[in-house]
């Protein structure tokens, strides 16, 4: 192993990825972290970041910058479940609140962390392959966007390559808990719709639907069905969605008098754990394991 060029390639550099990246290099370890992306750029997912990641920010001394974006604060949570409301603080004394960054907003931030730590970022890098030597993963071959191959060598590959992720599909891990896609969420987003510092969260018979704060003065509202309506609402993702929020009244007046600034956005997934590690790799972030709930049934319907 005496030729290897970096202690651990990181492969994929958005939440799971570039925080990975950050840690070992600030352990002294030599790190790459590639990604085909780009930063900033979005991806599918909306970003409600739970009191306990507000405090992984904070204790590796990056809450500040993300407060320095603007992104407003989220002190209170409340569920409706139509007949009664549970609402609260969700944080502790130390981590009062929740934050609603945009991914373009915290991966950028996330990146440049792994850089400034001393890990080698490559954005525009896509691996096509996990190199695999006597049963152990030595390494990744990839391109950058000029198309030129490369191999690059490693002690560990870390696949923070997302929920396809092409190191978990290499290695072939233990797959459990599997479950089919359970939900299919569509989100967007909405200008004129104050949160006053909430999220908040409606659960119907067979619909669930959130909103939040989150940079620009945009509310994010996100809200779902099961998948087994996907192809009979597939055609009307607008109509459906606005029609759930008439299940809850007074939150469909007040976003009838915003605007929606965005197109909608969705996705189905399936759910998975996977065995993380193995011969000279690990995976991190979705690329471990994937959890998207469902909706809550009627009850008797199982
Ligand atoms: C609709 C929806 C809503 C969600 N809402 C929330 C929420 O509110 N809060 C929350 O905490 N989580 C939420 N999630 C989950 C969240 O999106 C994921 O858990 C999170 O993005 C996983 O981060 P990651 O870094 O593991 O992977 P990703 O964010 O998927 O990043 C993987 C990266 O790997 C790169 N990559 C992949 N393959 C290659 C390759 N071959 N070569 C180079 N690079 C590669 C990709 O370009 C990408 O940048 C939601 C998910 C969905 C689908």
């Amino acid at each position: 192993m005496a030729d290897n060029r970096y202690d651990a390639i990181v492969v994929g550099a958005r939440c799971a990825g570039s925080p990975t990246a950050m840690l070992l290099a600030r352990r002294g370890h030599k790190v790459l972290v590639v990604d085909r992306a780009t930063f900033p750029s979005d991806t599918v997912s909306t970003h409600l970041l739970h009191p306990p990641g507000v405090a992984s920010l904070r204790r590796w001394g990056l809450l500040e910058r993300l407060t320095a974006t603007g992104c407003p604060p989220i002190g209170t949570y409340a569920f409706d479940f139509g007949p009664f409301t549970i609402s609260g603080a969700p944080g502790t004394d130390d981590t009062p609140v929740a934050y609603g960054p945009r991914r373009t907003v915290l991966d950028k931030l996330l990146v440049d962390a792994a850089a400034e730590a001393g890990a080698e970022v490559r954005e525009g890098f896509t691996v096509t392959e996990v190199v695999v030597s006597d049963g152990r993963v030595t390494g990744v071959r990839g391109h950058g966007r000029d198309g030129g191959t490369v191999t690059e060598q490693a002690r560990v590959v870390v696949g923070a390559d997302g929920r396809h992720s092409s190191v978990a599909r290499a290695v072939g891990p233990e797959q459990y808990h599997e479950k089919p896609p359970l939900l299919c969420g569509y989100y967007s987003y909405w200008s004129g719709l104050p949160m006053g510092g909430r999220f908040e969260t409606w659960v119907r018979p067979d619909r669930a639907f959130a909103a939040w704060p989150t940079h620009d003065d945009l509310t994010l509202v996100i809200g779902g069905w099961p998948y087994a309506e996907l192809e009979a609402n597939r055609d009307d993702i607008e109509g459906n969605f606005l029609a759930m929020l008439e299940l809850a009244p007074a939150f469909a007046e007040r976003l009838r008098a915003a605007t929606r600034e965005e197109r909608f956005v969705g996705t189905a997934v399936p759910n998975h754990f996977r065995r993380p590690y193995g011969p000279g790799w690990a995976l991190v972030g979705d690329a471990g394991y994937r959890l998207l709930a469902g909706v809550p049934r009627p009850s008797g319907r199982g």
